[in-house]
């Protein structure tokens, strides 16, 4: 039983329904689509695919809309030869932002969300289209007993591309309190965009040194809902990158997450911010599950292996990743130049495989455990891409304000633009490259992926032994103290007997 759920789609569906619900006589409208799941952990989504949009006599427009048998059991034929749950979508010309239920199109909905279920197995998805402000609210018939159906209403509607338009369903997400600390920032961009902003929930995988500084400005901005990804433990070795990170931290064993956990609920302008936090992988199956319960990413990982979870998050589950990197030339152990990328994998966008963010021929190879060997990684030319080590907090900051200002313009399109291309920035030169093409031609991200989210043929996690050693070793470190505070206090106790 799906018991939280949203609703997403690529901005060139969303221009198709467009098209075809806004009548030029102002009349409701209406058409079937195919949707597919997306589990998350705790989230379900439709990710609408096809549209099987009615033909000539195929409805009855007369104030309300209607439509014949015929088309219905076209539409739910399409469906069920696809693997595909049925959605349908009527549009209320007049109408702007959330669009709740109304009695009439409740017994609509309810009439043909038994047949639906029955012929595609999945549960009817009923869409009502805001003429107004193309905006959608969202809701999915299950069965509740014999013969009875139930709409359980969308957290939000997602629409996924150029940019990222979501609209929220205030009743189960409601705006933020306002608070006083975020006058500058809502002078900025308004209380609508902050309002938009904050309920966004945001999932940021890794939290090292550009992670951090991530999560220190998502909280500072006011946002109420972050997941964040890391297994590793801090070292001393990190100490010169990483935000918040102390030397007690590095003696106690701390886990990345808790210290970036810890610092986003101090820095929290907003008035409730929930934090999760998981020691996994985006590889392994729960981290993979719980990423797919964000509306959207941060991808501050360099392994080629996440990377290829995240960009399959990004095109067969429509969460936009935003995504960078940073490469130092110090060869010679001098420093020769550095370059720092930002960009957002999201459908109409290039891939971080075709961005050559990740060389998919290593991702079997890290999946294989030879990454963390150190026999194999001797083995590799000096100056080899996954050798190379060099690093420096301000390349971590200029890299971490690149994506946030990737973030940013997709979200709030500053003049009415929410694409500016992947950015790569020359710290020798102090010039920025763009790239502005989407993938290249036969890219499966672009293409056959696409929305297919649970249906996806293939598995990209599994087992990560570098994680698995990495929690472990922290157990083992918490059980030791434990051992030594309670040897102390027998030893303390025993001297007052
Ligand atoms: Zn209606
Ligand atoms: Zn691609």
């Amino acid at each position: 039983m799906i018991t939280r759920f949203s609703v997403a789609m690529t901005t060139s569906t969303a221009l198709r329904l467009t098209e075809h619900l806004r009548r030029a006589d102002g009349q409701e409208d209406c058409t079937f689509v195919l949707w597919r799941p997306s589990t998350g952990s705790r989230r379900t989504t439709a990710l609408i695919g096809d549209l099987a949009l009615p033909q000539d006599g195929d409805r009855i427009v007369h104030g309300t809309v209607d439509f014949t048998s015929e088309y219905f059991l076209r539409a739910v034929g399409i469906a069920a030869e696809h693997s595909c749950g049925l959605g349908f979508i009527h549009a209320h010309p007049r109408g702007r932002r959330w669009q709740r239920l109304n009695a009439i199109d409740h017994a609509a909905e309810e009439s043909f969300a038994a047949q639906a279920i029955t012929l595609t197995g999945l549960p009817l998805v009923g869409m009502t289209f805001a003429g107004a402000d193309a905006r959608y609210g969202a809701r999915v018939w299950q069965r509740h007993a014999p013969r009875t159906y139930v709409p359980t209403e969308a957290e939000n509607v997602r629409v996924i591309g150029d940019r990222f338009t979501v609209t929220f369903n205030d009743t189960l997400i409601p705006p933020p309190e306002a608070t006083n600390r975020q006058v500058r920032t809502i002078s900025a961009w308004g209380q609508d965009t902050q309002n938009d902003l904050a309920r966004l929930h945001v999932g940021v995988v890794g939290t090292g040194s550009v992670g951090m500084l991530v999560v220190e400005a998502l909280a500072r901005t006011g946002l109420q809902n972050l997941s964040l990804f890391d297994f590793d433990t801090a070292e001393h070795l990190n100490l010169d990158r990483l935000l918040h990170a102390t030397d007690r931290d590095v003696r106690l064993h701390r886990a990345k997450v808790d210290i970036a956990a810890r610092a986003a609920r101090r820095s929290a302008t907003g008035a409730n911010i929930r934090i999760a936090t998981y020691e996994s992988s985006v590889v392994e199956p729960d981290g993979f599950a719980a990423a797919a319960d964000c509306d959207l990413l941060f991808s501050c990982v360099d392994r080629p292996w996440p990377r290829a979870a995240l960009n399959l998050l990004a095109y067969a589950h429509l969460i936009p990743v935003v995504d960078g990197g940073i490469s130092v030339d110090a060869r010679g152990g001098r420093l020769r130049g550095a370059e720092w990328r930002a960009h957002v994998a999201a459908p109409g966008r290039a891939c971080l495989e075709c961005l050559g963010q990740y060389d998919p021929a290593h991702v079997p190879v890290e999946r294989d455990g030879l990454l963390d060997d150190p026999a194999y990684i001797k083995g590799l030319p000096a100056d080899h891409l996954l050798r190379r080590k060099e690093n420096v907090f301000i390349f971590s900051a200029s890299a971490a304000a690149a994506q946030l200002n990737q973030f940013l313009t997709m979200v709030t399109a500053p003049s009415g633009i929410a694409d500016t291309g992947a950015h790569l920035y020359h710290l020798t030169t102090g010039s920025i490259d763009q790239r502005l093409e989407g993938c290249d031609p036969g890219c499966p991200y672009h293409g056959p992926l696409r929305a297919l989210g649970d249906h996806t043929p293939v598995d990209i996690t599994g087992r990560h032994i570098a994680a698995e050693q990495a929690r472990a070793a922290r157990r083992d470190a918490l059980r030791r103290r434990l051992l030594r505070f309670q040897q102390g206090l027998d030893d303390l106790l025993s001297r007052y007997r």
